[in-house]
């Protein structure tokens, strides 16, 4: 007997997991044009093993289609393999699922080149923790808190360069056991491909060294928590860069200003699905470096969208280098998802001509709300049950997804919160520890 080589067809889902089925690898061209067979009520299945409320109930059926472009063979150097392919989600009939997360990213793709010309190059950063019986403190960007992981770090790269990823850097970030690592930016639907190999590549090399990695939130409301930093930067049909105006505001040009503008307008309504766990709202509080206002940041680093440097010292590439940088989203989101939302709110203030407020230089925590609301800004929802109501509640928002997608995803979410119930803090951040 010889064992079958088999290749992982994968959905990444509301709830931010990596679901799928594997099949023979020698039937890679019948899945290719086939399928695999697919269940309607998976997409209820929330980070907890429980089905929430479902609209399909038992019924129906769906097509996993493995996209040819997304797919990757990794080997470990214990000999482990990891063969994977990123899958859309159709009807029998062949159209797009309405609960596809991957579609509903090409949609909104699909709508910023229509109103805009422009692509978009994207590129996810990560922060992640080591769990361990000790944490590993005071290491804060050390050298030795990198030779910990040293080996870790460099099998991880290793890893996502054999995925076709382009690995740039990692570090020991700051706080307890915290690593990040940073990919090169890619086009469109890639990024978020990148996204999700990055976080299974990252657990599965933590685990082939006996170790465990945590992309959760937060772990511990005494310290930091796990950030995904969303890069974006647009270029047109022919490459060249559309983000950069030198004599813009703060450097953007008119279709980056106008992007950021519809952002910020509809952050508090699309924050459920960036950061959309019970525990998510933790770590969007002041003074963590991650998010608690629909504020624009000028190389700040407590605003929810920060206009990032650029490097003087290669003027040539400072148009294509110029990016800005959403800082509201967490692990728990599927990237496919949360890109969606950010790209719509974008190609919203584009088509309404809005214009983004002038960054902010202050610590907005300080100012008396009547003075935060006469500037336009607010703070972002405290819970995930505020930040679904701003969801469900905002029909220009809910407009961006097919019909029953904002209460599919709010039932979804309402069966995460019901098994949360009479937890404390800690208790829930434990319970999502395990999961992501
Ligand atoms: N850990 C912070 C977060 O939760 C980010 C720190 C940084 O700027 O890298 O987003
Ligand atoms: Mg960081």
């Amino acid at each position: 007997m010889s064992s079958m080589p088999l290749i992982f067809a994968a959905t990444c889902d509301i709830a931010g997991r990596v679901r799928g089925k594997a099949f023979p690898a020698d039937q890679m061209n019948k899945r290719l044009q086939r399928g695999l067979g697919w269940t309607p009520t998976n997409v209820q299945i929330t980070c907890f093993d429980r089905i929430a409320e479902t609209p399909f109930g038992a019924l129906g059926d769906l097509l996993m289609i493995p996209d040819a472009k997304a797919d990757l063979d990794v080997t470990f150097p214990n000999g482990q393999r990891e063969r994977l392919i990123l899958s859309d989600i159709t009807t029998l009939e062949g159209e797009p699922w309405d609960f596809c997360l991957r579609s509903a990213l090409k949609s909104a793709l699909a709508r910023l080149h229509a109103v805009a010309g422009a692509h978009l190059v994207c590129a996810f950063e990560h922060e992640f923790q080591i769990k361990s019986d000790a944490p590993l403190v005071n290491q804060a960007y050390s050298r030795e808190g990198f030779e910990r992981q040293r080996d870790l770090c460099e099998v991880l790269m290793g890893a996502l360069k054999s995925a076709g990823l382009e690995p740039d850097s990692i570090m020991k970030e700051y706080g307890p056991s915290q690593y990040e690592a940073v990919v090169a930016p890619a086009r469109g639907v890639r990024a978020a491909d990148h996204a999700v190999i990055l976080r299974e590549l990252t657990r599965s090399t933590a685990r082939h060294l006996g170790q465990a990695a945590t992309f959760t939130p937060i772990r511990d409301v005494a310290s930091v928590g796990n950030g995904v930093h969303i890069h974006m930067s647009f270029v047109d049909d022919e490459g060249t860069p559309l983000t950069y105006d030198e004599a813009g505001p703060c450097g953007m040009s008119k279709l980056t200003d106008a992007f950021a503008a519809g952002v910020l307008k509809y952050l508090p309504n699309i924050v459920a699905l960036t950061a959309p766990s019970a525990i998510s709202y933790e770590r969007l509080t002041p003074h963590r470096w991650s998010a608690a206002y629909n504020n624009l940041g000028f190389r700040d680093r407590e605003a929810s969208l920060r206009v990032c440097p650029v490097t003087v010292r290669d003027p040539a590439s400072i148009a294509r280098q110029f990016n800005i940088e959403y800082r509201a989203a967490d692990a728990a989101a599927s990237p496919y998802l949360a890109l969606a939302a950010i790209v719509h709110a974008g190609a919203q203030g584009i088509e309404d001509d809005l214009t983004a407020p002038a960054p902010t230089e202050e610590d907005l925590s300080l100012l008396p709300p009547a003075d935060l609301q006469a500037r336009g800004f607010v703070r972002l929802p405290e819970t995930l049950e505020a930040a679904l109501e701003a969801f469900t509640s905002e029909p220009v928002v809910t407009g961006w997804f097919p019909k029953d997608f904002a209460a599919v995803y709010r039932a979804h979410k309402e069966g995460e919160l019901a098994h949360l119930e009479g937890l404390d803090t800690a208790a829930r951040c434990a319970a999502y520890e395990d999961t992501y």
